[in-house]
């Protein structure tokens, strides 16, 4: 597609640090650097501040080694190194939800080394979201972090402000799940790749701007033409995944990817908070019952059927698991999660991602699935 429509999203994706340093010229704010989707950018937002997820360059890198073991995963490694390296200077705080242990050691290693930081937090969140006490545990934690906040820019931060920002991103998550009910119909009027430009920049462009782009994206859309055949009806699955030259690659051998289970895309924005009473406990309670990461999803794999019914729902033919090297929490999952799904008549193919990924071996891989898929419906 050519047509330029989402453009946008894709110049903000290259161009992330310069729009964030471009963003604290105008206003004025501070820029948060973010670790993790389960932080609470609610409150981030209410105190005037930019949340900007921290992604890798998809760069080979020789910094992270003296901070982290080599066997962590590739994006804990990346991410490090996009600190080390100086890429978020611009960013006064770095924050971290709790999720996985590795994730913790580049938060870790990111607060002591990387000098431009003026001010951190650790966010504890109960991994056990399904005990009963973890609503009222998550409330304590995410109250502590309004003090926190509070404290950092030397005022209170209103209820009525965390509200308004509630709304907000609400509305950012509205508008992402419209974009994504396209994908529901046959040739769908957005690839794979333009929807995840779209759910990753949400992630760290100002709410306010990114719903404004969304809507002119939505407006035009019933109009598109998409000259291209749709071929095979993808589902991602998987932790971290911007690799958009992989994407593009995926969708330039004859499919189209349709939905995902990624944190870069539906787990960031699928449920709201219910605004309306304490504006701490609609957030606390948001992010307990979100699509769960596999690190949140015990005693009983949630997960499992939520991803199976989004394969159904988008009407994706296969799926492909995108592991990040060493993942362990997704690792652990990946078995009986394929089971599940090909049980229900969904083929799978797992791939391993790395920082950097070859695309040709990649390409021959998901060639090669394609003709099994092709050769399954000749009997
Ligand atoms: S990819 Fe896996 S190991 Fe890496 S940060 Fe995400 S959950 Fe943790």
């Amino acid at each position: 597609m050519s047509d330029g429509l989402f453009d946008q999203f894709k110049t903000w994706y290259e161009k992330r640090h310069d729009y964030a340093r471009a963003w604290k010229q105008k206003t004025g704010g501070q820029v948060a650097a973010t670790l993790c989707t389960y932080t609470p950018e609610e409150l981030l937002i209410a105190a005037d501040m930019l949340p900007v997820r921290v992604l890798g360059s998809h760069e080979t890198q020789n910094v992270t080694e003296p901070h982290i073991f080599g066997m962590f995963c590739p994006f804990c490694r990346d991410s490090l190194a996009q600190g080390l390296l100086g890429r978020y200077d611009y960013a006064e705080g770095v924050t971290l939800t709790q999720s996985c242990m590795q994730y913790r050691q580049t938060f870790a290693s990111w607060r002591d080394h990387v000098p431009t930081v003026k001010w951190d937090y650790y966010l504890p969140m109960p991994n056990e979201v399904q005990s009963q006490f973890a609503k009222r545990a998550h409330y304590a934690e995410v109250k502590k972090f309004r003090a926190f906040l509070e404290g950092v820019i030397g005022k209170p931060i209103a209820d009525g402000r965390i509200d308004e920002a509630i709304e907000v991103i609400n509305e950012n998550r509205r508008l992402l799940k419209e974009l994504f009910d396209y994908r529901k119909q046959t040739d769908p009027k957005a690839t794979g790749l333009e929807a995840l430009y779209a759910s990753l920049t949400a992630q760290f462009i100002d709410k306010r701007e990114h719903n404004e782009q969304l809507k002119k994206v939505l407006a035009a859309l019933p109009g598109r033409q998409m000259n291209r055949d749709e071929g095979v009806r993808l589902m991602t699955i998987g932790s971290e995944n911007d690799d958009c030259a992989f994407m593009a690659m995926i969708e330039s051998v004859g499919c189209t990817i349709v939905i995902d289970d990624q944190c870069s895309g539906t787990r960031y924005f699928w449920n709201e908070a219910k605004p309306g009473g304490d504006p701490i406990q609609a957030i606390a309670d948001r992010y307990c019952d979100r699509p769960a990461c596999p690190t949140k999803d015990y005693p009983v794999h949630t997960r499992f059927d939520h991803v199976l019914s989004l394969a159904k729902e988008y009407n994706a033919r296969a799926a492909i698991f995108l592991q990040q090297k060493f993942c362990d929490p997704h690792e652990a999952d990946y078995p009986d999660l394929k089971q599940h799904l090909e049980d229900n008549g969904i083929p799978t193919l797992f791939l391993e991602f790395d920082i950097s990924n070859p695309l040709g071996p990649l390409r021959v891989r998901v060639e090669a699935f394609l003709e099994t898929l092709s050769e399954e419906e000749l009997f």
